[in-house]
């Protein structure tokens, strides 16, 4: 087996399942997982909790210096740490969810976090790894040989994202999730294949048949390469 792995790169929308559907991808496939979302959550925290105000770029630019931030690409064994502390549930709450835009808008902030994604891909010792985010199909591995954009109609977004939190009002988290989308959308494409980018529409299909499609594009793709 080549000791360079297979990369799968998943792009999407919040709410489109990505990551719940790459995470059981990847363990049906016996690859990596990597959440790119989760190292912009977490220099978000990182900014909440210095002090450091979101949307003052030159003070997030500093705090990359010394962001000491690991992740755990074993689909059965996923965490998100800080300088060492366990911030994989924290960095879901509302108040790091309300933020996180602000900094993912910051090219330098972008071009760091790109870099060490690149780091964690070809850190891996399985034979694939999946990375799910906005910009991994275009910006981060734009030539992995695996490419998909995942989507699902806004209804169908809304009400799984609902279903995820169930204390707060499905209202809110309808509004939520299209200022989030809203905002990221200025930053990179995520609405649209690029060239060469299979979609997978979820909307009509439950979490198997859709971890199936994936699956099954891979598999496809191993075969021909
Ligand atoms: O995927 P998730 O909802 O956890 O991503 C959190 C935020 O991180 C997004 O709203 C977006 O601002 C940013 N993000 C990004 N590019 C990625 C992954 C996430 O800008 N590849």
């Amino acid at each position: 087996m080549s000791s360079t792995p297979v990369v799968v790169a998943i792009d999407g929308p919040a709410g489109s399942g990505k990551s719940s559907v790459s995470r059981a991808a990847a363990r049906a496939l016996g690859f990596d997982y990597q959440d790119s979302g989760a190292a912009y959550r977490a220099l978000a925290l990182s900014a909440l909790e210095r002090g450091v105000s979101t949307e003052d770029a030159a003070a997030v630019i500093a705090s990359l210096d010394g962001f000491d931030y690991q992740i755990g690409t074993d689909p059965d064994d996923y965490f998100v740490r800080v300088d060492g502390t366990d911030v994989t549930d924290a960095i879901r709450e509302p108040r790091v969810t309300a933020v996180v835009s602000h900094i993912a808008r910051v090219p330098e902030v972008r071009s760091y976090l790109v870099d060490l994604f690149r780091g964690i891909i070809e850190a891996s010792s399985r034979p694939g790894i999946i990375t799910e985010g906005r910009d991994i199909t275009t910006v981060v591995s734009p030539t992995a040989p695996v490419r998909i954009l995942l989507t699902a109609s806004e209804e169908a977004r809304m009400a799984r994202r609902s279903a995820e939190l169930p204390g707060q009002a499905a209202g809110d988290v309808g509004r939520q999730l299209s200022s989030r989308d809203a905002q990221d959308s200025r930053v990179v494409d995520f609405m649209n294949a690029a060239d060469g980018v299979n979609t997978i529409d979820s909307t009509h299909l439950d979490f198997d048949q859709t971890v199936a499609a994936v699956v099954e594009l891979v598999q496809a793709t191993r075969a021909t390469t």
